[in-house]
């Protein structure tokens, strides 16, 4: 019998569970999950840094946040959110759903908590002509383990490893510098100028809240146009950062600003410290290859990676990658040969370049996710996603750049697979 490990228990990983264990046949299932519980970004914790054990705190959620998505585009397909009256939840109910998921899938009793995975490495062997070593320690124990697996599910994550842009003066700026990823509360900058690096969901929502305690927060980014949104009078809106030189932010339009605190919303990289080089999986640029449909490692089919895909309708995503996989595990249809798959994977690439996608945006789905979720569905024989999933991600993050102080006041009913409506204001639209 197959015996198959899964790394995190996150959404990723447990949606990944939830599909294995429902066929037993396919082999014993390990989840192994550092922390000492489920849910991975949607654990609050206040701590910042390292852990009890050591180990960099994973999750990068701040005290109020509210999912920047409606909970109607954030369900599974087989599990939606439950009922409630507000579309946009405070993080603690989509950790209690996530709670509710595994609970209610069998997964939760299968999970190893406090298991920290520290290397995974091929070797020849099994009946598909390799195997993976994976080494964890037992963060209670302290005592590390090898065991043999058939196949490997990589669900880590993906927003926990900052990504800190290369600005001249960073390294000597005489301010306070941090990333989002260790931000929790806003009173820690009462009465300090704050200069907030990116207008992603995170970079928007704690300039917001900054303004609340502090006289001045100025927004950096470089978004096309200035955000229309009527912002607090204390917040203002500047181009990209050219250069720092002591206190001073130096400003591509020119302008300049004295600021205590330098803070960076810029996002994450892609980071697998547990895999061996032999793994075959390079990460540059955010580029994380050869992945065919970004997903399966080309050079060792037995490993699969669910969730690298961004902008995407993430948990329904997460559900369509693992059956694709778990299909091509059952028999159901048999991937490609590694030649093959590269040579896909290389007009992938290609044909994102000419459409002037950069390499970082590699994973980036977007105005392409459809696309993506039918070419799985169709290679596996599986059911694709339900286009009101991407119809209500396209139209709420239009509504959130229009109206980022109050967009998540609006209400989504999904009508059908492929109709919903808003409540906006009390008014239907
Ligand atoms: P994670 O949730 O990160 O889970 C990975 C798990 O793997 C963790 O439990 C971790 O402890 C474990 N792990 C990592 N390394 C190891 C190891 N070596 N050994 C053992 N275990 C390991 N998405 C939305 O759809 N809507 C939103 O509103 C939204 N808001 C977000 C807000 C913030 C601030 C952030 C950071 C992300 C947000 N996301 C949102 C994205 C969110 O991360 C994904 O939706 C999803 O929860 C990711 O699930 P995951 O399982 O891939 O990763």
């Amino acid at each position: 019998m197959a015996r198959v490990c899964v790394i995190g228990a996150g959404a990723a990983g447990l949606c990944a569970a939830r599909h294995l264990l429902a066929e037993p046949s396919l082999g014993r299932v390990d989840i192994l999950e550092q922390t000492a519980q489920l849910g991975g970004t949607w654990v609050y914790t206040e701590t910042t840094g390292y852990d009890d054990f050591g180990l960099p705190i994973h999750t990068s959620l701040y005290k109020s946040l509210r999912t920047n998505l409606p909970k109607e585009a954030m369900g599974f397909p087989d599990f939606p959110v439950p009922e409630s009256e507000k579309s946009y939840l405070p993080a603690k109910e989509m950790l209690a759903f996530l709670q509710l998921y595994a609970d209610k899938h069998g997964v939760t009793s299968h999970i190893k908590f406090n298991h920290h995975v520290q290397l995974v490495k091929p070797k020849a062997g099994g009946p598909r002509g390799e195997l993976w070593d994976v080494t964890y320690k037992s963060l209670v124990t302290g005592v590390s383990e090898t065991r043999e697996y058939d196949y490997v599910f990589v669900c880590n994550g993906h927003y926990n490893t900052p990504f800190i842009p290369n600005i001249p003066g960073l390294k000597d700026f005489q301010g306070d510098v941090m990333h989002s990823h260790d931000y929790r509360v806003p009173e820690t900058f009462a009465g300090k100028r704050v200069l907030v690096v990116g207008a992603g969901p995170s970079g928007l929502d704690i300039a917001l809240e900054i303004t609340t305690v502090t006289p001045k927060v100025i927004l950096s980014h470089h978004l096309k146009e200035q955000l229309k949104t009527a912002f607090p009078d204390n917040l203002v809106q500047k181009p990209d950062v050219i250069k720092l030189e002591g206190k001073t932010a130096y400003f591509q339009d020119g302008s300049e600003e004295e600021v205590d605190v330098f803070f960076l919303c810029t996002g994450y990289l892609y980071n697998f410290p547990f895999l061996h080089q032999s793994c075959g999986i390079v990460v540059e640029d955010n580029c994380v290859e050869p992945l065919y449909k970004h997903l399966v490692n080309i050079h060792h089919p037995t490993m699969c990676f669910i969730g690298v895909p961004y902008y995407v309708c993430a948990f329904s995503m997460f559900d369509l990658q693992v059956r694709y996989y778990v299909r091509s595990m059952s028999g159901a249809f048999s991937l490609p040969t590694p030649a093959q798959m590269q040579q896909h994977w290389e007009q992938e690439k290609e044909e994102r370049a000419a459409r002037g996608y950069t390499r970082r945006q590699t994973h980036m789905m977007g105005p392409d996710q459809e696309k993506y979720y039918a070419s799985l569905a169709a290679e596996a024989g599986t059911k694709t996603l339900p286009s009101v999933l991407t119809k209500i991600r396209e139209e709420s993050g239009i509504r959130y750049l229009n109206n980022i102080t109050s967009y998540r006041q609006d209400i989504y009913k999904i009508i059908d697979d492929d109709r919903y409506e808003i409540i906006s204001n009390g008014k239907r639209e």
